[in-house]
């Protein structure tokens, strides 16, 4: 799929800053677990956390093909920790744009809109994952505010966000019926940041763990309807999927390029590892399902920004993701397989790559709740 001549140059233009930037730092944040903040004014100056909050709000505005493209570019230099901070606010704000208040969106877009400020999105808690209806984080109505008791897991930029996208039961209503979105400001000392979690990959961005003890927030925060927090919540996920899918295409694709360029220089048993077939086949292959992924993403973007129904995004947001999740990991694993026992050492990056490639199929709904979104749109 060829892309029009703006969005070939604003990818080059993100991809030009990220191997200046983002490059240099992937590997040692892996080590230090240590989020570069430096990295915060890079990106907020090319418009890039700040991605989707619209022009109204003094945001770029930028269309979702952009937001897929950015995070493409960032992976592709290297880093699919900090591929998302290109776009770090577009959940929050898809959310807000689908159910907050003008008076809200009048008051928090122009601040989100200057790209200093970093957001996070808790809805996960340690009993209610993939059916996120099962959660028990419990807002109770004071006059005109509410008050918020409950625990958050597996928060990403839980302990950097300034505001959060809270999802909370508000009445008993069974499922997802009685839940609510409040956007809470988190400088109160109700919320807690518990736990940093200790994770497989994708270090350098903080995952946390986070305890909510009478943390208020007054109702023109409410996102959504009462006990309907969920629309505005599914419609920022259903968003984002592809941008994630875009982060495992610009990954998998900066491996195979790995894997190739180490192939052609690595001799055993006589000759150039890249004369064998069976590492041949492996490298057409990756790069075939890598071609594919980028041709779902893209078409899926291409849909939303089209004006597509927005069940039609859905669906084709899951099987970008679900697609590009399978192919980052498998091109991963092949990276580390075409580089032998070097593939396996840290001195070369592809190590690195395949830890961080699994979580791909794992945060914003698994590959396993991917499958069953499709397969409810096709087969109604
Ligand atoms: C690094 C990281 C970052 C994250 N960031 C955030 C965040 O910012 N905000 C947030 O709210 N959450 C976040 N999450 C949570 C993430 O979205 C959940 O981990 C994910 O949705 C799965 O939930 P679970 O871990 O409870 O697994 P479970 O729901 O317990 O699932 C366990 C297994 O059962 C399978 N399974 C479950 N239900 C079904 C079904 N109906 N059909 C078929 N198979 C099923 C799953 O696919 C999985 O293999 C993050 C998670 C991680 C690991």
């Amino acid at each position: 799929m060829q892309l029009d001549q703006l969005h070939q140059d604003f990818f080059q233009a993100v991809r030009d800053m990220a191997d200046k930037h983002v490059a240099p730092v992937a590997n040692g944040i892996d080590k230090t677990n240590e989020f570069p903040h430096q990295l915060i004014d890079v990106f907020a100056d090319m418009g890039l956390v700040q991605l989707a909050v619209p022009e109204e709000y003094g945001g770029p505005g930028g269309d979702l093909l952009s937001g897929c493209l950015a995070r493409e570019a960032v992976a592709q230099a290297g880093s699919m920790a900090l591929a998302q901070l290109a776009g770090q606010n577009s959940i929050v704000v898809n959310s807000m744009m689908t159910g907050a208040s003008k008076e809200l969106l009048a008051e928090i877009m122009p601040i989100l809109a200057e790209g200093r400020t970093i957001t996070c999105i808790a809805i996960t808690e340690p009993d209610a994952g993939s059916d996120p209806s099962l959660m028990t984080t419990r807002a109770v109505r004071d006059g005109s505010r509410w008050i918020i008791n409950g625990a958050k897991q597996f928060i990403t930029w839980g302990s950097m966000a300034k505001y959060a996208l809270v999802f909370a039961r508000t009445n008993d209503r069974p499922g997802s019926k009685g839940i609510s979105a409040f956007l809470v400001d988190t400088d109160q000392p109700g919320w807690q940041v518990s736990k940093h979690n200790d994770k497989m990959g994708q270090h350098g961005v903080p995952n946390n763990e986070i305890f909510l003890y009478n943390v208020t927030v007054e109702d023109t925060f409410r996102v959504g309807e009462e006990g309907n927090g969920f629309g505005a919540a599914m419609h920022g996920l259903h968003l984002n999927r592809p941008t994630v899918a875009a982060i495992a295409v610009g990954a998998a694709q900066c491996a195979l390029d790995y894997a190739i360029d180490y192939a052609k220089q690595r001799e055993a048993g006589g000759q150039r590892i890249v004369e064998f077939q069976g590492l041949r086949w492996m490298m057409a292959e990756d790069y075939t399902h890598i071609a594919a992924a980028r041709d779902l993403v893209y078409d899926c973007a291409l849909a939303y920004d089209g004006g597509a129904p927005r069940d039609e995004v859905t669906k084709l947001s899951s099987m970008a993701k679900l697609f590009a999740a399978d192919t980052v990991n498998r091109v991963t694993a092949n990276a580390v397989q075409i580089l032998g026992g070097h593939g396996y050492m840290a001195e070369h990056p592809v190590e690195r790559y395949m830890r961080d490639a699994k979580l791909l199929g794992i945060y914003e709904g698994t590959s396993q709740i991917q499958r069953n979104i499709i397969a409810k749109r096709i087969l109604r």
